[in-house]
């Protein structure tokens, strides 16, 4: 199946996400890019259940089919870059690339799964399975609101698929690194505490591998 008559279509809708902006924390920014996220599901047929949360923009369900053995696909409409970056960043194409927040992660990802839901249906190649799409709001702050629906979701599909970008090459990657929050809280004279302080971090980093910030 050759896709690459689409790359002006696909171009112009990652434009079009990449140019609303989407930091995690700016609801109704994020909302406007869900709704068109939610407009292309529509336009390929999909059942739309959105699922509003009050500190973080909505979260979208797309359904193709009902059933067991769906394929879940994964995708996050928040970026960790801030409002206003859009006009230091813009998005750009030079030499065959694009650039801009939030093009690689992850804009593109749900540009191309879109796309190849199309091309899909185009050839009459859609899956046997139902096909469930969910974006999430929160990616970016560690999944808080949108961990249980991930986990439900997940339970009722039998392949999941995440639309993060591939490695440099272009192989499909089977694993990430997870991310993990520590709460500590101590008492003593600095600057003893933070020597101490760092003695403890530096533990946990050699015993877990754990990243730690450049500057503690
Ligand atoms: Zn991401």
């Amino acid at each position: 199946m050759d896709l690459t008559t689409r790359t002006p279509e696909m171009i112009a809708l990652l434009k079009e996400l990449v140019d609303i902006g989407s930091p995690t924390h700016e609801r109704t920014v994020v909302n406007r890019l869900g709704a068109i996220v939610a407009r292309e599901t529509k336009k390929l047929g999909a059942e739309i259940e959105i699922v509003s949360k009050s500190d973080v923009g909505d979260q979208i369900i797309a359904r193709w089919g009902q059933g067991p053995g769906a394929i879940l696909l994964i995708g996050h409409l928040d970026t960790v870059y801030p409002l206003g970056i859009l006009a230091s960043m813009p998005f750009k194409e030079k030499d065959d690339k694009i650039f801009g927040p939030g093009v690689l992660d992850m804009k593109s990802g749900l540009v191309i799964t879109l796309t190849a839901i199309a091309a899909l249906q185009e050839a009459d190649q859609m899956p046997a399975r139902p096909i469930t799409a969910f974006y999430n709001t929160d990616e970016e702050a560690g999944s808080y609101e949108s961990r249980e629906i991930i986990e439900k979701l997940a339970k009722e599909a039998e392949l999941a698929l995440v639309h993060e970008p591939s490695d440099p090459e272009g192989d499909l990657l089977t694993w990430r690194k997870g991310t993990g929050k520590l709460k500590s809280r101590s008492r003593g004279v600095l600057p003893t505490l933070a020597a101490n302080m760092k003695k403890v971090l530096m533990r946990l980093q050699s015993w877990r591998s754990i990243s730690l910030p450049s500057k503690i």
